[in-house]
């Protein structure tokens, strides 16, 4: 059993991987500001688990609360950091907000808890938008990493950099970067899932919008791209795969398996749908009608991303384990369940 720090553990990866964390046995303590999640999401947790996470409302921003947190808990064993602010559009309109508040938070955390010399194993939420554009599909981790289109990917790009270059520097610091591809669903209990602050900006909660009646139609960003059917090619992965592959990671650290000490590994199903096929399977997985019309490209969007995920599987012994049908269908059903 060891002590995890988990930042973002509120949020909506960040609270499925609380619950896999401690089916594992371990002890978690959540830090989090709570700027795009929920107050009830704890409980839940604490409901699934049948304990408690500790839970700090601090922000990583401000070092001093960092400093206050490492000195009522004293060190940890890990640290799963999810904490940053992920709206790609808002990043643009805002881009200090976003350099701030996240390369503060991944700063912070390493040097009240990874500095001198104190050993620290670490996961770290990172993103496919580090490959933009892609050269070559599926995507490995050796492909090289492009310039950002916007603030939040940047911030991805950076954030690995900067636990790249200290986890080499110091020695004593070990980092899985997981490059995450297009994370849905829910939990299982239906208890868990995605419940942001404001708006849903991602594919499957806006078509299961439009499968409620919240929304008249799906519009559907570009249909012009060089895929099968003309519309945008994604890799979407269950978050509670996603969620198990950051335990994994903490384990395959912890047992000093990794051979370097910054190691970026891919989290995806390792196939691509494209945004037409998901619709399909949306109507096939609830037998719901999705109305749909083709509207122009969303600008900064790739035309197909999707994962080579043999790494995970070589070094974390990790495979996906939900079907799209899966991830589909919780997510209808969570939704369902809000309201
Ligand atoms: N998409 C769409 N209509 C929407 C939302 C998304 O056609 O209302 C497309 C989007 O262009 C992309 C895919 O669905 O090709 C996945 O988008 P999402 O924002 O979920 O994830 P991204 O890969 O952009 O991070």
């Amino acid at each position: 059993m060891a002590k995890i720090l988990v930042t973002g553990g509120n949020g909506y990866i960040g609270s499925h991987t609380v619950v896999a964390l401690q089916a594992c046995g371990h002890r978690v303590v959540i830090a989090d500001n709570l700027c795009n999640s929920k107050t009830y999401v704890k409980e839940r947790i604490a409901r699934i688990s049948g304990s408690a996470p500790g839970f700090y409302q601090i922000d990583l921003a401000d070092l001093r609360q960092v400093q206050q947190l490492a000195e009522q808990e004293g060190g940890f064993d890990g640290i799963i950091h999810f904490a940053a602010h992920l709206f790609v559009e808002e990043s643009v309109a805002k881009p200090l907000k976003y350099y701030s508040n996240n390369l503060k938070a991944t700063m912070h955390l390493l040097e009240v808890f990874a500095n001198d010399g104190q050993p620290i194993n670490m996961v770290f939420s990172s993103s496919c938008t580090v490959y933009g554009n892609p050269d070559k599909l599926p995507i490995s981790e050796n492909e090289p990493i492009k310039e950002a289109v916007s603030p939040y990917g940047n911030t991805k790009v950076i954030g690995e950099q900067i636990l790249r270059d200290h986890a080499v520097a110091s020695g004593q610091c070990r980092v899985v970067a997981l490059r995450y591809f297009n994370p849905t669903g829910a939990h299982e209990s239906g208890l868990l899932g995605e419940d942001p602050i404001g708006h849903h900006t991602h594919l499957v909660p806006i078509i299961t919008e439009v499968a409620r009646g919240k929304r008249p139609v799906l519009k559907v960003f570009g249909a012009d791209y060089p895929t099968r059917d003309g519309t945008c090619v994604r890799d979407y992965i269950h978050v509670c795969d996603l969620a198990r592959a950051h335990v994994l990671a903490l384990d395959y650290l912890a047992q000093g398996r990794n051979e370097h000490p910054f190691e970026a590994i891919n989290i995806g199903s390792g196939t691509g749908q494209t945004v037409l096929e998901m619709v399909d399977a949306y109507q096939k997985a609830t037998g719901l009608s999705i109305p749909y019309e083709l509207a122009p490209r969303r600008p900064g969007d790739a035309g197909a991303v999707y994962a080579d995920i043999r790494l995970a599987n070589a070094t974390l012994g990790w495979e996906p384990k939900f079907s799209l049908s899966d991830m589909l269908l919780s997510t209808y059903q969570w939704e369902k369940s809000l309201s």
